[in-house]
């Protein structure tokens, strides 16, 4: 199985927080329509394997028109070798729901809904800059119940001067709308965005690690309470409702990224195209593929395993480092996972190396500790 995924690169206006590729422009809305298609067919044969998931991210997949997804939709169907009830996962933000499009939604292939809420309190949402109000976040997830039972939807946490009360509030109404996927991110503060500059001007506390840490305790105890399984570090599932296309990514299955800055590996190769809306298209346009490859080496494959392993539920199977690294790969693991296995931040469970409660929070600086460095 492999899975497609499309970026649409715009959005209506810049969260404060967002390093992410994207334009608020849309002028080129139709050309680049016109540019994915090209691409999809342009790569058709780099994947044969049957596509169960499809997912429109971005930016702000929500601001095609129906019809602009329907296009695309249909051509990955004529292209590619669909499976049976495939995921099909379109991004969308709540400003973007009104009653009438959910419906058309509904009527689409779409059957996954992953909605940008990141809190329901207008005082974060103004501080983040996020294009909806807290009414909109509630009253749009109401509307899309009654139309789609997958959704997920984004929480941020970790937001300066955002209270454990009001964080515990926020995580609750996840709960009493009985949403079955959340993903939730500690709010980062990324090199060249308005909330950088922000908070370098003082207008803005920096987020406080502590109280992020405060924050990721909380909604785990409170999802794991409600039936959720923590199956990523920032994502939380229902059984049966786990995102089949971000598994797809964590398990190491083939993905095809089409569109700008999309990311693609084909089993063996990285691959990114350019992140420049123009520049992707006038490349399109010339049938030229506007990436850069990169082939992955034996340590780039263990490390990307350790990380990922380690972020999952699924762990890192310590059977496979030795067969598919060899014996000093698994020396070292071992070697270096000791500190962490002393101090309960890792432990090891029938031969697979997992992250404990206690090292949760901080399992990407344990993974890179861990990593084989040439
Ligand atoms: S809507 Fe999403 S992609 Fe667009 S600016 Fe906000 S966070 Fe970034």
């Amino acid at each position: 199985m492999a899975g497609i995924y499309l970026h649409i690169p715009f959005c209506k206006q810049a969260c404060h927080y967002c390093d992410f590729h994207f334009s608020t422009s849309l002028k080129k809305k139709e050309e680049m329509i016109s540019a994915l298609r090209r691409e999809l067919f342009l790569r058709k044969n780099e994947i044969t394997e049957p596509v169960d998931t499809i997912y429109f991210g971005g930016g702000t997949p929500s601001v095609l028109s129906n019809n602009e997804i329907n296009l695309l939709i249909d051509e990955v169907y004529q292209l590619f070798n669909v499976a049976e009830n495939p995921e099909i996962t379109l991004e969308a933000n709540p400003d973007d729901l009104s009653a009438d499009r959910i419906k058309q939604l509904a009527e689409s292939k779409i059957n996954r809904l992953s909605i940008g809420i990141q809190s329901f309190f207008d005082e974060d949402l103004k501080m983040m800059n996020r294009a909806h109000n807290a009414h909109e976040a509630w009253n749009s997830l109401q509307e899309v119940k009654k139309y789609f039972d997958n959704i997920s939807i984004d929480l941020i946490y970790g937001i300066p001067e955002m209270t454990v009360e009001r964080w515990r509030q926020n995580v609750q109404k996840a709960l009493d709308l009985n949403i079955p996927h959340i993903s939730s991110y500690a709010l980062t503060v990324e090199p060249k965005t308005a909330l950088a500059t922000l908070i370098k001007n003082g207008k803005i506390p920096t987020p406080d690690d502590g109280i992020a840490h405060e924050h990721f305790l909380l909604m785990i105890e409170m999802l794991e309470n409600a039936g959720f399984i923590h199956y990523e570090l920032s994502n939380f599932g229902k059984p049966d409702y786990f995102s089949k296309n971000n598994s797809a990514y964590w398990l190491g299955k083939k993905y095809l990224g089409i569109g700008p800055s999309a990311h693609s590996f084909n089993g063996e190769n990285r691959s990114w195209n350019i992140a420049n809306n123009s520049l992707y298209i006038n490349a399109i346009q010339k049938d030229k593929l506007p990436n850069e490859v990169e082939v992955l080496s034996k340590t780039d494959r263990y490390n990307e395993y350790v990380m990922t392993g380690l972020r999952t539920v699924w762990g890192v199977s310590l059977e496979k480092i030795e067969t598919d690294f060899g014996q000093d790969y698994l020396a070292y693991l071992l070697k270096n996972a000791q500190v962490f296995l002393t101090n309960e931040k890792l432990m090891i469970e029938n031969t697979i190396l997992k992250t404990t409660l206690k090292g949760k929070f901080f399992c990407d600086g344990i993974a890179s500790e861990l990593f084989w460095v040439d």
